[in-house]
């Protein structure tokens, strides 16, 4: 069995508090790793180091941190397979998606090289008589980040780049489902020049979690998961004077339009509700289909999803792998087995599906329910699975205002031929990230990455310019040069003016 400890001040730290969690291989079913689960002990010592580290690490030059960067961009590159074999073996997800989760990660690595533009202040001469205001942004001191599952690589990369090319040192909790790619990201930042302590990985479960929030060190906070914990973690952290972003769950609607291209539309739903086992919070799950198409539509998508293959990660004939844990699989299933109850037409029942030689994974198959209702539990909650809803609605108007009624706001996507109605939907919808014939619109690195309502408590959406803003706090310097000839003002009791 592996064993996985803590990264901090650059080495490993065996886990010391006696508690571990769990690493199952999802498609087989069988307890690989253990990981260590921090005592908050451990995430004190943890936080004393990046303190330290930051007494240095926040005055280096631009030119230090983007010569790092830019070998840890080299270094990554090069252990591409390694990582997505990493993310594979404990999240289940698919080898060529894995590398697809690598490479987003890495647009942000790339971001961050280019940080000497984005940290560049402003300067206004001459606003008054021989006076000078700029403004500059200055890194923060020691940051966390908590990471769900679903992205083990990708989501630790939105945040941890970008945190230290602005001058802080940072804390990562990873989720305790798959925390080995952490460790090697981080590993991998060391070789690359990063200085000791200025990126550590604690493994651990709400303990550690916790004693994050908690601690007067910690300036602020990013999290990507699950709406309930997002808000507790912005409430918690907000509370304890922290900056905090947390990105919450969703339910990503995808609209079609009566004159949309069907095929194009049929493709881009099961690519992006299937993609990962749906375990995406940028996935299609709710599909609404807009006047006489829906028949069409449907038909569509269950001749495309019933050609997916199901198989291991490490299969490259698989397309779809396994869920995270048996427990999920379990909880995915019930959506579809009650959904008939609540009024939905089956189209498609994956659940009982099995994969040979491999029985013990954590297996479902694809699920296409038609006709659902906007009160039943498979519309209204994020079930995080293959299970794609379609809804039926007459018109824009009524589609429109289904989504805008989801307490959801992450992703959402127009498919349509009508450049108006694909400009009327921008304008109009209620989320922060929309597709326009593109199913899954995760902005590039260098535009921000964020949802609207439920899925995102805090101001700042995460990475881009965002994220610079999110990771350093402004000041502004008002400067004034006499020039040696005037003679001094004198005193003025007056509210300053410029003249
Ligand atoms: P999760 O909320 O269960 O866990 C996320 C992190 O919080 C983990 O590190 C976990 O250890 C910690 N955590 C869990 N329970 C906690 C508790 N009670 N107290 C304190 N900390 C706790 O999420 P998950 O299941 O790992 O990930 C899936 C969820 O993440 C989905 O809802 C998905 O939509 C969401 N997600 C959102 C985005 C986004 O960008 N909005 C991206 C990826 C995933």
């Amino acid at each position: 069995m592996k064993t996985v400890h803590h990264w901090i001040g650059g080495k490993t730290v065996e886990g010391a508090s006696g508690n571990w969690g769990p690493v199952t291989d999802p498609a087989t079913g069988a307890v690989t790793t253990q990981v260590a689960l921090a005592s908050t002990e451990e995430v004190d010592a943890a936080v004393a180091v990046a303190k330290a580290a930051y007494a240095t690490w926040g005055t280096s030059s631009l030119s230090q941190r983007t010569g790092i960067l830019f070998r840890y961009r080299a270094l990554l590159d090069a252990h591409r397979d390694d990582l997505a074999a990493l993310i594979t073996a404990e999240h289940g997800k698919v080898h060529s998606d894995a590398l697809g989760e690598v490479a987003r990660g890495l647009e942000i690595v790339e971001l961050a090289c280019g940080i000497t533009t984005q940290l560049k202040g402003e300067l206004s001469t001459q606003v008054s008589n021989r006076v000078d205001v700029s403004s500059i942004r200055q890194s923060l001191g020691v940051v966390a980040g908590i990471t769900p599952f679903n992205f083990p690589a990708m989501v630790p990369m939105w945040m941890f780049p970008l945190a230290v090319a602005c001058g802080n040192t940072f804390v990562l909790k990873p989720s305790e489902k798959d925390p080995s790619a952490a460790n090697l990201l981080a590993e991998l930042a060391s070789e690359a020049g990063l200085p000791d302590g200025v990126l550590n990985v604690v493994h651990g479960d709400r303990v550690a979690v916790e004693a994050l929030l908690a601690h007067p060190d910690i300036a602020a906070v990013s999290f990507v998961g699950s709406t309930p914990i997002a808000r507790h973690i912005h409430t918690t952290a907000s509370a304890n004077h922290k900056r905090v972003q947390a990105l919450g769950g969703a339910k990503n609607h995808m609209l079609v339009l009566p004159d949309a291209d069907l095929d194009a539309a049929a493709d881009a739903a099961v690519s992006a509700a299937y993609g990962s086992a749906g375990e995406r919070c940028m996935a299609i799950s709710a599909v609404v289909a807009v006047g006489a198409i829906g028949d069409e539509l449907v038909d569509k998508i269950r001749e495309r999803a019933e050609k997916i293959v199901i198989g291991p990660g490490n299969d490259p004939a698989s397309e779809m792998g396994p869920l995270i844990t048996k427990a999920h699989r379990d909880k995915v299933a019930s959506y579809v087995t009650g959904a008939a109850a609540q009024g939905a037409e089956v189209v498609l029942d994956g659940t009982g599906h099995t994969v040979e030689g491999f029985e013990d994974g954590h297996w479902i198959g694809l699920s296409l329910l038609d006709k659902v209702s906007t009160d039943s539990d498979a519309y209204r909650d994020e079930i995080f699975g293959p299970v794609l809803v379609v809804l039926r609605a007459e018109t824009y108007e009524e589609g429109i205002a289904l989504i805008n009624a989801s307490p959801f706001g992450n992703g959402t996507a127009i498919f349509t031929r009508d450049g108006g109605a694909a400009r009327r939907f921008q304008l109009e919808v209620e989320a922060g990230m929309v597709g326009v014939n593109v199913p899954i619109p995760v902005p590039v690195g260098y535009h921000s990455f964020g949802g609207w309502k439920d899925s995102l408590f805090g101001d700042h959406h995460i990475y881009g310019n965002d994220g610079v803003h999110f990771y350093t706090r402004g000041k502004v310097v008002t400067t004034r040069w006499p020039d040696p000839s005037e003679t001094p003002a004198g005193v003025d009791l007056g509210f300053p003016r410029n003249h």
